[in-house]
């Protein structure tokens, strides 16, 4: 399994681009494919509410299913997505998978929230709030289906625009969270007067937590911060029990990880939500 890291991926991406042109203007090629043949792919990862141990949603992970190179990535090829000026495309592809999902769990009457990641070129993207609307509506589903993460590169790219799709995606009653936080340069103060609802503290924080009591104190204490300001705090990045039951001690509102599950395919979803609640109703 490829070890996560969106800077080193970036770089090394880069790297190779440069001394194989030819590679990467095959790759953009595929990449037009990828979209109009349907090789974009979602897997979910579940996002368990620590007060309740139940499972609130899941977070939509986008994967390129590519003929030749197995199962690629985001850091594989988002950068290329950006660059070729795919990501408004992707997004609505997403948005669409996800969407069309969650209307099979409505179906099943599984009660899931889906979370779809933004990049900050939506930003350029004024009808967003509008198109999302229309999707939702088209399907049936009620705002609170859908949960949209943004990054801190998002807010800081165009304050005003940003405060303005915030708004009108909010008023739709679609909640937003702000993704890898603590990694930006986006300051508590700032975004206090942000129409947010959670903070999403980046998995750089999570990680040490378990061998490093100052890690610790740090997220326990950026949840205090979050709850001050009203926002709730998810954690990614749990990887074991330790992190986990710290997480619950400092009264983190929900959180993600490897310990409960990796990102997976919907059906494999299916077997774990199942298997997670049979192991919950035995006494
Ligand atoms: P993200 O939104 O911060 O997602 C969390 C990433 O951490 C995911 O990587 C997930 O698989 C991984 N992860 C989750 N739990 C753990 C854990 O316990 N340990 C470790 N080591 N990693 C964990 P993934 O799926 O490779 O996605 C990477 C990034 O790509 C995402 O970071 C997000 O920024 C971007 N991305 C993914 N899907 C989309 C999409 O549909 N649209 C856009 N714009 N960006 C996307
Ligand atoms: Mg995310
Ligand atoms: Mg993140
Ligand atoms: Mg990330």
């Amino acid at each position: 399994y490829k070890a996560k890291s969106t800077l080193s991926g970036h770089h090394v991406y880069r790297s190779v681009d440069n001394r194989h042109g030819d590679v990467r203007l095959r790759t953009l090629q595929e990449l037009r494919l990828a979209l109009t043949e349907d090789q974009l792919i979602l897997h979910y990862q579940p996002k368990i509410n620590l007060t309740t141990g139940s499972v609130s949603g899941v977070e939509a992970l986008v994967r390129w299913e590519h003929p030749d190179r197995g199962l690629l990535f985001p850091d594989q090829f988002l950068t290329l997505v950006e660059e070729a000026g795919l990501m408004h495309a992707l997004t609505q592809e997403v948005l669409r998978k996800a969407l069309d999902q969650s209307v099979l769990w409505a179906a099943q009457g599984r009660n899931l929230t889906v979370a779809v990641n933004l990049s900050a070129s939506s930003l350029i993207d004024g009808d967003l709030p509008e198109r999302v609307g229309t999707m939702l509506s088209a399907r049936d589903l009620p705002a609170t289906a859908l949960m949209l993460e943004i990054t801190e590169d998002f807010l800081m790219a165009d304050r005003d625009r940003a405060r303005d799709i915030l708004t009108r995606l909010r008023a739709s009653g679609i909640k937003i969270s702000v993704d890898d936080f603590g990694t930006g340069y986006s300051s508590l103060a700032y975004l206090r007067d942000l129409p947010i609802d959670e903070l999403k503290l980046d998995q750089s924080f999570v990680f040490p937590m378990a061998d490093d009591a100052r890690a610790a104190a740090l997220v326990a204490s950026t949840i205090d911060l979050a709850h001050g300001l009203g926002l709730k705090m998810v954690a990614e990045g749990v990887e074991n029990s330790v992190a986990y039951d710290e997480l619950v001690r400092y009264g983190c509102d929900f959180a993600q990880g490897y310990f409960m599950s990796r990102p997976i395919s919907a059906a494999a979803l299916d077997e774990w939500l199942t298997a997670r609640l049979n192991a919950a109703a035995v006494p």
